[in-house]
């Protein structure tokens, strides 16, 4: 059998090599409770200062603003419900197609009448519609709006700068997601306006169970988890050492190979844009995916001209040692298809691909998926 290709960076990556030995020392040897009186407890704490410290001389903000916690969908949950809380917020704006994490958690908020949620317009290619964006904040001041910055399965990038001053203005809250554009796009949190932003370290090549939520200085939340006193009384509970160095490590190599990084990814992806079309007539990219300037370099979505194969694409694929998915692993392992695609009118009949790419991703295993897709493509008619 040929060797596997991994096509689902979006769901999550592979630790690299330097990340691993990063992280090492704080699963063997480096073991003590952080939060122990002893030497060996305080060695801990100091590393994760420092990541800390690290992390948000790249990210931007102040120490007392970045918090540690198991990933973004704990972050997102925490960032949504703790400013509801905090602030007796009563109307949340934000788009049919949020990840999971936050979309699941406002509808929730909704169906309990804690809130009232209100949707903003999407075009067809899945951008949001400023114009009516910007009537809901106006409005409903004092609002929160939650909108991601790129999208995990059809790589759109929404302008959070230009939403940030919207909300300024309304004097209402700003929450993004972003996770998937972190390592793509360069923004400082200290200068943004955005309140509340949060990150995960499993989709740049770190550890699982490692995010992160930055809040902006000034604005506080009810504590996520009450307990001992670890993250500033925030979020109680024995840290993840291990993960939140690899964590650090991981952003930093991301920050310190952005560029070298996207133009490689940049280049797979133009070689597929180029050339899938030609093997599979009436191939259509999804959302802005297909738009090399405008979407995240990683991620292409496809939608096939097929009657058949909606259901079994990725298993035909996975015969072949190819993994990619339909959309986001919150979803992808059901029967049903994501909301997004959904909201962007793909019928569940359709066939459809997310391939999201990552460092350990070759030309060559683009050329054989051009190929293999090609072939599939001859089958289906
Ligand atoms: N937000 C986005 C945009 C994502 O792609 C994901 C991952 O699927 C998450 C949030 C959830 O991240 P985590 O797996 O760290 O909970």
């Amino acid at each position: 059998m040929l060797p596997p290709i991994y096509i689902d960076n979006a769901a999550t990556t592979a630790i690299t090599p330097p990340v691993y030995e990063a992280m090492k020392p704080y699963l063997t040897l480096h073991y003590g409770n952080p939060s122990a009186a002893h030497r060996l407890g305080n060695e801990v704490r100091v590393a994760i200062e420092k990541a800390r410290k690290q992390m948000i001389a790249l990210l931007g903000g102040g120490e007392g603003q970045l918090f540690f916690t198991s990933g973004a969908t704990e972050a997102n949950n925490w960032a949504i419900r703790g400013i509801i809380e905090e602030k007796a917020i009563r109307h949340v704006i934000t788009s049919p197609l949020e990840h999971a994490s936050v979309y699941t958690t406002i509808a929730y908020l909704g169906e309990k009448e804690v809130i009232v949620p209100h949707y903003v317009a999407i075009d067809a290619k899945g951008d949001i519609d400023l114009d009516d964006l910007a009537r809901l904040i106006k409005r409903y001041p004092g609002a929160l709006v939650s909108l991601m910055h790129g999208h995990n399965e059809i790589g759109n990038i929404t302008d959070i700068a230009a939403v940030g001053r919207l909300c300024r203005e309304a004097g209402s809250f700003f929450h993004s997601d972003r996770v998937q554009s972190v390592a793509y796009i360069e923004d400082n949190l200290a200068t943004l306006p955005v309140d509340m932003a949060t990150g995960t370290a499993h989709k740049l090549h770190g550890p699982k169970g490692m995010g992160w939520l930055y809040l902006r200085e000034g604005l506080s939340l009810p504590p996520l988890l009450y307990g001992g006193a670890q993250e500033r009384g925030m979020r109680a509970g024995t840290e993840n050492v291990a993960a939140i160095v690899g964590g650090a490590k991981a952003v930093a190599i991301a920050y310190q190979d952005r560029e070298q990084h996207r133009e490689r990814l940049r280049e797979l992806k133009g070689y597929l844009v180029e050339h899938l079309p030609g093997a599979i007539e009436g191939l259509h990219f999804n959302g802005r995916s297909g738009d090399l300037e405008a979407s995240l370099p990683h991620i292409l979505h496809l939608r096939f001209p097929w009657k058949r194969y909606s259901d079994t694409l990725l298993m035909w694929l996975e015969m072949r040692n190819i993994y990619g998915s339909q959309g986001s692993a919150c979803t992808s392992g059901a029967v049903t298809r994501s909301h997004v695609l959904g909201a962007l009118g793909i019928s569940a009949e359709v066939p459809v691909l997310r391939i999201s790419l990552g460092k350990l991703n070759t030309m060559a295993e683009m050329e054989r998926l051009v190929e293999t897709l090609g072939a599939l493509d001859r089958e289906a008619r």
